[in-house]
């Protein structure tokens, strides 16, 4: 199969210009285009010769992601697109704006509780979320991606390439002057575990940080809690952002949700993140989708400020967890409801209790199926289930 132009390094742009029967030159000027442009289409490369850019989009017009969906919401603010990868997969990708100055535009009377997710600080935020697999086997069971299975893995190039797409859509898409121009944020909290897929993972990761120049603060890297994942987060030169997904305080309710808890049981995932604090010296922060009935509990809040509250950063002493709730998203065919109002804030309030840093993660794009996975259960195709619990070895 054909490879995303994302994924060639620049020994290989200087072969395929090479080919073409041009001066070097100009392989820097496709580099130019792919990373500092953000410009994947060789037809737009208007300082290439026509031929080489003919040619280049022939070749590569297979490889390249094809946009077959994209929603807006939040009165703009949101924007979900669907990708059709060569193959016939299909990955979701999520735009979210953030106003400069502060707290977040439009804002209805139903709208959830808002948490400071939504502050874009001086210069606001433009922060994409990518997938880094087609489906993902990780089978949490409140999850459409993992209820959908796994069908393959992304290339570094097609994960780069979904915040090419984003990042040069994004100057039409923006609702108001208000709304940052540029992409500033990378989260991989889109389809897939990331660290079920590292080479894709880090090989992103780093060309984001050295070829598109994001900081390593501004891309975060989310976790179900494979260890060996956060063990090599923890050695790889590269300081991004983590993030654990949690969602419960004991074994016995994380194994309903996550069924991988099973291989890294909360104990062992906290013992692996604390190893991380202790190398790092870096915050972590740990989502917790709340679910009703299921994980809303204040004893649970309770039970997990207390397992968090000793991770502490090594030096200042300050908290290194903190806690991201994320009032659960429903999912069609899931039999799992968001938590009331109230039940949020008694739960927020009892985290606090134990000191631990916590906030409210508002709940974007929930009527354009903005949750993981929702978009692609509505237009792609099933994945397989592969066998046992994680189809990772321990
Ligand atoms: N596989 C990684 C990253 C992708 S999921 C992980 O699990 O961390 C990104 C986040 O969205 C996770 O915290 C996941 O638990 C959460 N999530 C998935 N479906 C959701 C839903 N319907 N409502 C709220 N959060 C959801
Ligand atoms: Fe996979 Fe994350 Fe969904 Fe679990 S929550 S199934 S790890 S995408």
């Amino acid at each position: 199969m054909t490879r995303s132009l994302y994924d060639l390094d620049a020994g290989q742009l200087q072969a395929l210009v090479a080919e073409a029967g041009e001066p070097p030159y100009r392989a820097r000027q496709l580099a130019h285009w792919l990373d500092g442009r953000r410009q994947p289409d060789p037809r737009r490369m208007s300082d290439l010769p026509g031929p080489l850019r003919a040619r280049l989009a022939d070749r590569f017009a297979t490889a390249r992601l094809t946009l077959e969906r994209h929603q807006g919401g939040d009165g703009g603010w949101t924007h979900k697109f669907l990708f059709r990868l060569p193959g016939g997969d299909a990955v979701e990708s999520v735009l979210m704006l953030y106003q400069r100055g502060g707290l977040r535009p439009p804002r209805s009377p139903q709208d959830p509780m808002v948490g400071d997710d939504w502050e874009g600080g001086p210069r606001g935020r433009a922060t994409v979320c990518i997938s880094t697999q087609a489906g993902c086997a990780m089978g949490c069971t409140f999850c459409a991606t993992g209820q959908f299975g796994f069908t393959r893995q992304l290339s570094a190039g097609e994960v780069v390439e979904q915040v090419a797409r984003v990042s040069t859509m994004l100057p039409e898409l923006r609702p108001g002057p208000q709304a940052p121009d540029h992409l500033t944020n990378v989260v991989f909290m889109g389809m897939g575990e990331p660290f079920a897929n590292p080479a894709a993972t880090w090989g992103a990761a780093w060309r984001l940080h050295r070829g598109f120049g994001l900081s390593a603060r501004a891309i975060t890297i989310s976790t179900v809690g494979l260890v060996p994942g956060i063990r090599r987060a923890a050695a790889e030169p590269l300081p991004v952002k983590l993030a654990v997904s949690i969602h419960a305080a004991d074994d016995e309710v994380r194994d309903r949700l996550v069924p991988v808890n099973r291989s890294w049981p909360i104990a062992e995932l906290l013992a692996g993140v604390g190893d991380y604090v202790a190398a790092t010296r870096r915050r972590v922060s740990f989502e917790y989708a709340l679910i009703a009935g299921v994980n809303d509990d204040p004893d649970q809040a309770g039970r997990l400020g207390r397992l968090l509250a000793p991770l502490r950063v090594p030096g200042s002493g300050g908290h290194a967890a903190h806690v991201n709730l994320i009032p659960y998203n429903p999912t069609p065919g899931i039999a799992f409801a968001p938590p009331s109002r109230n039940a949020v804030r008694r739960f927020r309030d009892a985290v606090a209790a134990t000191g631990v840093p916590v906030s409210v993660r508002a709940n974007r794009g929930v009527r354009i199926d903005a949750a993981c996975g929702q978009l692609r259960t509505t237009a792609g195709r099933p994945g397989r289930r592969p066998p046992g619990v994680a189809g990772v070895a321990r």
